[in-house]
This record gives structure tokens, C-alpha cells and sequence, in this order.
């Protein structure tokens, strides 16, 4: 039985990049960049007013109250491209270029321009570089403003829009298959008869998958029997980077993943994590290259093993910086038992306290099965193999679930 770490080690280890694709600038929301992205312009590219109101020499301005002759206007889009000489002043408004010869902004609400419009007084000092963004004081041309590997949010949209990216290379979007199995099982449409279940698994895969921004292919529903599932995992790797299957893991007699795997040829790079939930996770590769994800059939220990590992290959194959799950740390509010031999992945919802520290309140819940209580679940607690009992106001390692709030 290997770590969950170790086990987060060998998926980023056999996870190959996908290509990459060029895609126009208003489809990359979430997407993973495939390239750094570089300013091709200074920011501000000239030097900038940031409030209404005159430009002119501060040095000018020591006697205030002071009367300047206005000799133009410079505004956003339509500067004034001439040398501001001694005695002027040039109405100005934000966002617009300060002439050359001006150093200085004074904001409209200190001025008072006469009546006819050709003499402005100033009723105070001007601070030498007053309300002027210099040319390049936030980015310089040539600077990395983005890097590779970073998933493209609402923000990065406006960098990569203002640097002229109207196209960006990103990586492909991974396929991943889901497929449940289970004779137990019908589809959401049925009514379950005797000794049957709705499949759920497959809504939360492909869920959680989306989150990662993989396209997800939803294959029809298998039966535990190791030539009909051979035969449906061969289909599924043809059209699919990763597979995630569920249930069929443990075993029970009609536990058939594994056998359908090594019927295929595939090769096994685990089969037990020492985790709980989540055990008996298979990950494999088909001779195609397909990545195999053989989850247990709990729905609790689907979203847990979901996110340590798959999640962990779809992010990885994206080239995404960090694709594995990142650790918080939280004050624990009541104790928790833990397990001999396994690290426990507990559900539990994170607040802070008035002191601003993070809180991670443990839910009560029924064991692996059940995926009622856990749809309150917004983290994951961990406690570590070997610990008896966390104790409450002890500091416990937390992972924030994705997709909740
Ligand atoms: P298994 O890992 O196949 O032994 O399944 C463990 C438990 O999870 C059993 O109670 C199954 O009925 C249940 N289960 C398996 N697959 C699904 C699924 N797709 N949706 C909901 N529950 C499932
Ligand atoms: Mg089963």
C-alpha cells in the first residue's frame, strides 16, 4: 500500500502534455496557458494624467494662487502633441497624455478657469510629478506578464487583451471519459426496481471534471462482467486521453475493473492507497496511452479519489503549474479519529473566526456512502496514518474541495 503523496507522485510522473492549439482571445476563459505572455508595449505607454484638470510646471506654481494662459486641451485618445513653455497651461483630463515640457497635474477641483477660457487660475502648490502615471512605471515592453501554465481567469483576460493576444496558445482540453459500473445501476430517467440504485458517480466525475476543463464523454452504464467492461474500455479509450470509472475495485467476486484492465494489457501503476475513503483506486495505462482511473463505487470516496488523483492528471496533462490540490491550515473545532494504517480524508466546512483564523469544522456523516451529507462538505481534513485522535484547536492540513464555495 502506497502513500496518497506517493500516489500523487506517480500520476504526475505518468501524465504526458497534450498538444497544444491556438484559440481566439474570447474562448480561453479557464483555459491553461501554453505560452508566457509578454507586454509588447510599455504601461502606461506615455506618460499619463490621472485626473482631470492642467498640466503645467510645478516650479511655476510656488507663489500660488497663480494665473496661467491655457494654450490647448489634451484628452484621452486626442493629445496635445506640442512643448508646454513657461507661463502655460494645458486643460487636461484622465487618461489623456501629458505634453511635453508639463510635469505636473494640478486636479480641476484646485483650479478656477476664467470665464473666456484662456487663463486658468491655480489656487494651490503643485507637488512636482502630481497625478502623472510615468511612461512604463507599471510594465515595461519585453517584461513576462504572464507564465505558462497558469489557468486564464476573469482578470488575465484584460492582460492578455491589453498586450494584443488575440489569440493565445493554451493546451488542448483533455477527453475524459466517465464509466460507472455496476449491475446494480439504472440512469437518472429510471425508476430503480428491486436491488437497484440510480447512478450518481457519473454526474459528480463529470462534474468535477468540467472544473478542470476537460470535455467530458459519458459512456453508457457498465455491468459487472469482465468481458462486456473490456470490451466498453477499449470503446472509451479510443476516444479518451483519461477514463474514470467507478465501483468494481473492491474484492467481492464481481469486482471486475481490474480483470478487465489486465485483459487489455494495461499497465498497473497502483491499487491501493493507504486512504480512507478510498482504498482500492486503481491507476493504469492502456497500450494506447489512455490513463485509466478506477475509483471505488462509494460516491464520498468518488469525490475524494477524484480530486487527489484524476483531478491531479487532467490539470498535469494541461501543463497546469500546480495541479494537484493545494494544503491549507485550520484550527480543528471538535476532535476527530483517524485510522491505523491509513491517512483519513474527513469532510468538513471551513470558516474563519474574529481573530481571522481559518476554522475547519469536521460534519457528521455516515461513512463512504453517503453523498446527501457530503453535498455540505466544502473541504477535506486530513488526518494523518497513525493518529489516534486530533484533538479540537489542534492545526489540521485541510484541501479545499473544488466547485465548492
Ligand atoms: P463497489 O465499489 O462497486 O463495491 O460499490 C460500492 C458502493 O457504491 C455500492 O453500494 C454501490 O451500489 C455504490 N455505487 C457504485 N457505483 C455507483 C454509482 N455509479 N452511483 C451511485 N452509487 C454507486
Ligand atoms: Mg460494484
Amino acid at each position: 500500500m502506497i502513500s496518497v503523496a506517493e500516489a500523487i507522485q506517480i500520476v504526475r510522473q505518468q501524465t504526458r502534455l497534450l498538444p497544444t492549439e491556438r484559440v481566439r482571445l474570447e474562448h480561453v476563459l479557464n483555459r491553461i496557458l501554453a505560452e508566457d505572455i509578454i507586454a509588447d508595449s510599455d504601461l502606461p505607454p506615455f506618460d499619463r494624467a490621472q485626473m482631470d484638470g492642467y498640466a503645467v510646471r510645478a516650479e511655476e506654481t510656488g507663489a500660488a494662487p497663480v494665473r496661467l494662459r491655457i494654450v490647448g486641451e489634451s484628452a484621452a485618445g486626442r493629445g496635445w502633441h506640442h512643448e508646454l513653455k513657461e507661463g502655460e497651461a494645458v486643460r487636461i483630463m484622465t487618461g489623456a497624455p501629458v505634453p511635453a515640457g508639463a510635469d505636473s497635474v494640478q486636479q480641476v477641483e484646485l483650479t478656477h478657469e476664467l470665464k473666456d477660457g484662456t487663463v486658468v487660475e491655480l489656487l494651490e502648490t503643485v507637488e512636482l510629478g502630481k497625478s502623472i502615471a510615468k511612461r512604463g512605471a507599471e510594465i515595461q515592453a519585453g517584461e513576462t506578464v504572464l507564465q505558462s501554465g497558469a489557468i486564464i481567469n476573469a482578470a488575465m483576460m484584460a492582460v492578455l487583451a491589453a498586450f494584443g493576444y488575440a489569440e493565445v496558445t493554451v493546451a488542448q482540453r483533455p477527453r475524459a471519459g466517465v464509466l460507472a459500473t455496476g449491475t446494480e445501476l439504472v440512469s437518472v430517467n429510471e425508476k430503480p426496481g428491486q436491488d437497484q440504485i440510480r447512478d450518481s458517480n457519473n454526474y459528480s466525475i463529470a462534474a468535477y471534471a468540467q472544473l478542470t476543463g476537460a470535455l467530458v464523454e459519458r459512456l453508457p452504464l457498465a455491468r459487472d462482467e469482465t468481458s462486456v467492461l473490456t470490451h466498453q474500455i477499449a470503446e472509451a479509450a479510443e476516444k479518451c486521453d483519461v477514463v474514470v470509472t467507478s465501483g468494481g475495485v473492491s474484492m467481492g467476486v464481481y469486482d471486475v475493473t481490474k480483470a478487465a484492465l489486465h485483459e487489455l494489457g494495461a499497465e498497473i501503476f497502483f491499487e491501493r492507497v493507504a486512504l480512507r475513503p478510498g482504498k482500492p483506486t486503481v491507476f493504469a495505462r492502456l497500450p494506447n496511452g489512455t490513463l485509466v482511473f478506477g475509483l471505488p463505487g462509494n460516491p464520498v470516496s468518488v469525490a475524494v479519489t477524484f480530486n487527489l488523483f484524476a483531478r491531479t492528471a487532467l490539470l498535469a496533462m494541461q501543463g497546469a503549474n500546480e495541479p494537484a490540490l493545494k494544503y491549507d491550515s485550520a484550527l480543528l473545532a471538535r476532535s476527530v479519529k483517524g485510522n491505523v494504517d491509513r491517512e483519513s480524508y474527513l469532510p468538513a466546512q471551513l470558516t474563519t473566526n474574529d481573530d481571522g483564523e481559518l476554522i475547519a469544522f469536521p460534519l457528521k456523516w455516515g461513512g463512504s456512502s453517503d453523498f446527501v451529507a457530503f453535498a455540505l462538505t466544502t473541504a477535506l481534513l486530513i488526518v494523518p496514518a497513525g493518529t489516534k485522535t486530533l484533538e479540537a484547536n489542534t492545526l489540521v492540513r485541510v484541501l479545499r474541495l473544488p466547485g465548492s464555495p
